[in-house]
């Protein structure tokens, strides 16, 4: 029963650390570098040029000069320049369909270092032990990266089960692979799971229609901590690089560079910043594996982060209403990144025949979810709800009425469509579209 129609193909990034010798680190940055500044040139190049004559044809006659004629250039690999130049591409390509902004220039400073290894044979991945994998860098060499998940290689691999590429790509932790993959996967059966309502809670991280609830509680904010995903030793350590890095900063002249030391009070502050964010990736991807395969039907509610974050300050003339519990709610849903798990509830929930739901839902946390009414000063609190309703007076904790109430929405017919043809991209500021990173 595997015809070709009850399989369905399927494309996921894999992503590992890569163990690399400070000479090969070098190496790696040095090609970042080119491959920044190569797409520099080439946005110099192509605003400079008249319409009519921009066109993929010409901007790689031009690299292939450019190649040619400036030496540290070279550094790159050809594919990973031809890589640069598709990017670019495709990020005028996006600006055009209205899904990103103009491709800009790519700062120093500020833009991810990256390096494209588009041909997936040339990786020629191999596993060497129960937890190490090697993979060929071009122009570095040999790598050990962590294995941590099966990988269509070898044998394993065929037309429709294989890498396809892969990029290499920066963080404060280091240099990592990103695998494509691409796999031809069975359709799943349908779910037969129950349906659930979910809610970023303010209570629990994640609220449960039906009572459960998801929480990290190893991992707690407190007053004296605000960031989740640190340990008190990392939370006072983070503190102490800020102050420094204050200090530093406030002995600056205006117009003087960023010192050295400074610098690397940054990137400290960077690595923290980056380990708190792995540990939420990971619980994000346990809890909704979890909840993936449990239920058939994930009733979320369909909030505007970004919306939310404006709306509760307001303005000077016009302050927001209740603006502590709304940035409060603010952090905590940032915090879980809430976008996140959503997306990634989307594919999970596809991947084990269920489906995601989102429900327009003002004042689901007002409303109870036993009576069905609205009265004022049913919620208590952050973390209670006490319905005023007479005859009613149920009360539970707040983030599950929240779930349930959503949940209601979807069984009363609510659950949103998309908009066909209307491309609602929001990002936030300095994010680059998915293929010009
Ligand atoms: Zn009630």
């Amino acid at each position: 029963m595997t015809s070709e129609s009850a399989r369905k193909g399927l494309q996921f990034g894999h992503r590992a650390r890569l163990m690399l010798t400070p000479a090969q680190v070098r190496l790696i940055d040095e090609q970042a570098h080119a491959a920044r500044a190569l797409w520099n040139l080439l946005h110099d190049w192509w605003t400079m040029l008249g319409k009519d004559k921009r066109s993929l044809a010409t901007a790689d006659a031009a690299i292939r000069q450019a190649r040619k004629d400036i030496d540290w250039l070279a550094v790159l690999p050809a594919q990973a320049s031809q890589a640069v130049l598709k990017t670019y591409f495709q990020a005028w390509q996006n600006h055009w369909e209205g899904r990103a902004d103009k491709p800009k220039f790519k700062a120093r400073l500020r833009a991810v270092m990256s390096v494209d290894i588009p041909q997936g044979r040339d990786l020629r991945i191999m596993r060497v032990h129960r937890r190490w994998g090697m993979v060929t860098i071009p122009k570095v060499g040999r790598v050990r990266f962590r294995w941590t998940r099966d990988l269509p290689i070898g044998k394993k691999a065929s037309a429709n089960n294989r890498i396809t590429g892969a990029r290499l790509v920066k963080d404060p932790l280091g240099w990592h692979i990103a695998l494509r993959v691409q796999a031809l996967q069975p359709e799943p059966e349908r779910h037969q799971g129950p349906e659930v309502g979910l809610d970023a809670g303010v209570s629990v991280p994640l609220a449960l229609s039906d009572g459960n609830h998801q929480t990290h509680d190893e991992w707690r904010s407190t007053k004296d901590k605000p960031n989740v995903w640190l340990t008190d030793k990392e939370q006072a350590k983070l503190l102490a690089l800020q102050q420094r890095a204050a200090r530093r900063k406030s002995f600056r002249k205006p117009g003087e560079r960023t010192s050295h030391r400074l610098r690397a009070t940054y990137d400290q502050i960077a690595s923290l910043g980056a380990r708190a964010k792995r540990r939420a990736v990971d619980w994000q991807h346990q809890t909704t594996t979890e909840i993936a395969r449990t239920y058939s039907v994930i009733v979320v509610e369909d909030l505007t982060i970004t919306n939310m974050v404006k709306s509760a300050k307001g303005t000077v003339e016009k302050p927001g209403k209740n603006v502590a519990q709304k940035s409060g709610l603010n952090r905590s849903i940032s915090q879980e990144a809430w976008g996140r798990t959503v997306t990634m509830l989307t594919y999970k929930a596809a991947r084990y025949g269920g489906i995601l739901h989102k429900v327009p839902a003002p004042g689901t946390s007002q409303r109870c979810s036993v009576c069905g009414f609205t009265t004022p000063g049913s919620r208590e609190s952050q973390a209670m709800f006490a319905c005023k309703n007479e005859g009613c007076g149920w009360s539970g904790n707040a983030d599950h009425n929240a779930a349930r109430n959503i949940l209601h929405l979807y069984r009363m017919g609510l659950a949103l469509v998309p908009v066909a043809g209307r491309a609602i991209v929001r990002r936030a500021h300095r994010v680059e579209p998915a293929t010009a990173r």
